[in-house]
């Protein structure tokens, strides 16, 4: 039925020719669609960020086909291969280890070669990691900022961080566990500690936690906690009032940098009233 309504307005699946971005589970392999298996048996091969884990969801559900490796280590050499081939009127699916394609994962580079040649590019919609957190957060969901993993360089990473500080909308960041607690720290620095967040983890899989409810809290309780899993950070945006708090905020610790560097209290608020536009005697009143 589900099939027939694709088959309405497309020929059989898959068509030659066509480059597929194929979503996979992201820990429950039931959420495998009907339609995402029919290409996965069907195209001429499947290219895969790591055919091992691929082949699980090929084992779990008796189909086999001609796995190939595509990753970021080998994609550079592979696209112009695999670009000949769709020419030539292979059908070729591109998966990764788990979610969508594209999204913090191989397949964003294909999709931007086949476009430019003219290769026609559809998505066989799966599971992500971030959609998953961000409807289950409770948060606002109709409008908001995917930021991936964040930069590891702290220049870079402070500047994110600043403008998901300042956001209006609802942020989602993914994290390595190792780093959640060192992520959480530069959150509370940046945003404060009331600022509510959502901490998902193994979403989909036996033990999924949805942590919330506020950096400080959340904070508390992965304290003395080692992490593990997968995990996803929803981050909800801030109101006007809430903006001009934060400022403050952010002046507040600025201050204290200059004098731990060396500056006089005097000098520093000097520094930072010309710095904001405000009154020395304003930044005298944040401490
Ligand atoms: N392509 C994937 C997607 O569509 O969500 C994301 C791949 S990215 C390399 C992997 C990151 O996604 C993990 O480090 C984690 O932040 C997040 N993630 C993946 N699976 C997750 C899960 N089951 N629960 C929470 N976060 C998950």
């Amino acid at each position: 039925m589900q099939n027939n309504y694709i088959l309405s307005h497309r020929k059989a699946e898959p068509e030659n020719g066509i480059l597929y971005l194929v979503g996979t589970p992201i820990g429950n392999l039931n959420d495998i669609s009907q339609r995402s298996l029919n290409i996965l048996k069907n195209v001429s091969l499947v290219a895969c960020e790591d055919t091992r884990q691929t082949k699980k969801i090929m084992n779990k559900f008796n189909i086999s086909n001609k796995l190939i490796s595509f990753n970021k280590y080998n994609s550079s050499i592979k696209i112009p291969n695999l670009v000949k081939d769709l020419k030539e009127g292979k059908s070729i699916a591109i998966v990764s280890d788990a979610g969508m394609p594209g999204i913090c994962d191989p397949g964003e580079d294909i999709a931007k070669t086949a476009k430019s040649q003219g290769i026609d590019i559809v998505c066989i919609p799966g599971a992500c990691a971030a959609i998953t957190a961000l409807v289950s957060s409770g948060l606002p969901s109709s409008s908001f900022i995917f930021e991936g993993f964040l930069p590891r360089k702290q220049k870079e990473r402070d500047k994110i961080l600043l403008e998901i500080s300042k956001s209006k909308k609802t942020t989602i960041i993914y994290e390595s566990p190792k780093r959640l607690k060192k992520l959480l720290k530069e959150l509370f620095d940046f945003c404060g500690g009331d600022r509510e967040i959502m901490v998902a983890r193994e979403l989909t899989k036996k033990f999924e936690e949805h942590i919330g409810s506020n950096i400080n809290e959340v904070s508390e309780l992965f304290k003395d906690k080692e992490v593990v899993g997968e995990i996803t950070i929803v981050i909800k945006g801030i109101n006007k009032k809430e903006v001009f708090n934060l400022d403050k905020l952010i002046i507040k610790k600025e201050l204290n940098e200059l004098i731990n560097a060396g500056l006089s209290l005097s000098a520093a608020s000097k520094y930072l009233a010309k710095k904001n536009g405000i009154k020395k005697s304003e930044i005298y009143n944040l401490i």
